[in-house]
C-alpha cells in the first residue's frame, strides 16, 4: 500500500482515481511528513486510544494515526474519497471509515461503539469552512472527547489562544478558553498542502479541562454577554449590552452590574477577561433574583 504524506504518492493516487478537489469541502491534503509527525506527537496518541479523525481525505494522516492508536474512526463527507480510502487503508484493521457529515454524526455513540465508552481524542486537518462549529461541538456538546489536536487557519488558532488587548481576542477565544487549555503546536505554511491554501495554517492542541475554567451561575447568559460585547466592538460595554437583541436588561441594571464588578462606566467589552465576564453575568443574575424575589 502506498505510504502517503509525500507529494509523489499523493499525486499518484489522485491521478489513479481521477479525483477532483472540491473547494466547497475545504480539501487541502497534507504532503509533509514532518508536519504529520508533529501532529501525532502533539496528540499523544497511544494504543489505548480511540481516535476520531475528521475528514481523512485520501487517508494520509489516517495511516499515521492507525500506526499509533488502538482504533481510528474517520468521518469523511465526500463519497468520491471512500474508494480511495479503501485502498490506502487496506492494511489497517483498526480503522473504521464512515461516509458522513461530522456535524450530523452522534459522537457519543461512536465512543461507545469503538472506544468502549471512554473519551476519544480528536485529531484532524480540519476543513476550514466549518472550523468553529466543529470545535464548539466537540467542546460544548456531550461528545466524550478529552483532547483535540487540529490544523486550522493560522488566524483562527491565534484567536483561540489570545487574551484581552489583542485584535484577535473575541468570542471564540473566550468560548475555547472556558472549556480548554489551548496551545499552538506549530505554524504550517501553504506549501505543506496540495492544493496550496490561500492562508497560513497552524496546529493547535486543545486540552479539555476537567471543569470549566471559571465558575459562573448562568453560563448561557455569560456567553450572550460575550457575543453582544464583541458584536459591537466599537461601542462601550454598556451600550453594546444595552442595544443587544439577545438581551433585555434595562440600561440602569447593566450600569449597576458594571459598577458592582469594579469596572469603569465607559469600559469596552474587548478589554474584559473571562473571569470578568463571569463576574458580570453573576452580577446580572443576582440582581435579577433580587428583583424577582421582591
Ligand atoms: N486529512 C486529510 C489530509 O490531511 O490530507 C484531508 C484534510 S482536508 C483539509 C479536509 C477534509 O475534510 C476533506 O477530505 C473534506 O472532504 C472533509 N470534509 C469537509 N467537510 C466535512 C464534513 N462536514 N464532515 C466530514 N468531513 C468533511
Amino acid at each position: 500500500m502506498p505510504v502517503l504524506g509525500n507529494p509523489k504518492n499523493t499525486i499518484e493516487i489522485i491521478q489513479k482515481y481521477n479525483f477532483m478537489f472540491q473547494k466547497k469541502f475545504g480539501q487541502n491534503f497534507l504532503i509533509d511528513t514532518h508536519v504529520l509527525d508533529k501532529i501525532i506527537r502533539a496528540a499523544e496518541v497511544t494504543k489505548e486510544d480511540c481516535v476520531l479523525e475528521i475528514g481523512p481525505g485520501i487517508g494520509t494522516m489516517t495511516q499515521y494515526l492507525a500506526e499509533s492508536a488502538g482504533h481510528v474512526v474517520a468521518v469523511e463527507i465526500d463519497a468520491n474519497l471512500i474508494p480511495i480510502l479503501k485502498e490506502t487503508l487496506a492494511d489497517y484493521e483498526n480503522v473504521t471509515v464512515l461516509n458522513a457529515d461530522i456535524l450530523k454524526v452522534d459522537i457519543a455513540e461512536m465512543a461507545r461503539k469503538y472506544g468502549g465508552g471512554r473519551p476519544m481524542k480528536a485529531v484532524a486537518n480540519l476543513p476550514y469552512y466549518i472550523t468553529t462549529p466543529i470545535i464548539m461541538n466537540l467542546l460544548e456538546g456531550s461528545a466524550p472527547v478529552d483532547n483535540i489536536t487540529v490544523m486550522v487557519q493560522k488566524e483562527v488558532a491565534d484567536r483561540m489562544q489570545t487574551g484581552p488587548g489583542s485584535k484577535d481576542y473575541g468570542a471564540l477565544s473566550l468560548a475555547v478558553q472556558y472549556y480548554a487549555e489551548p496551545y499552538i503546536v506549530a505554524n504550517v505554511p501553504p506549501n505543506c498542502f496540495i492544493p496550496r491554501p490561500a492562508v497560513g495554517s497552524a496546529v493547535i492542541r486543545l486540552k479539555k479541562l476537567p471543569r470549566p475554567s471559571v465558575e459562573v451561575k448562568d453560563p448561557e447568559l455569560m456567553f450572550k454577554l460575550i457575543r453582544a460585547s464583541f458584536n459591537q466592538r466599537r461601542k462601550t460595554l454598556l451600550n453594546g449590552l444595552g442595544n443587544a437583541a439577545e438581551l433585555s436588561f434595562p440600561k440602569e441594571r447593566i450600569a449597576a452590574a458594571i459598577a458592582a464588578c469594579g469596572l469603569e462606566p465607559a469600559v469596552r467589552g474587548e478589554t474584559l477577561s473571562l473571569a470578568q465576564f463571569a463576574a458580570l453575568a453573576d452580577a446580572l443574575t443576582t440582581a435579577g433574583r433580587m428583583i424577582a424575589g421582591r
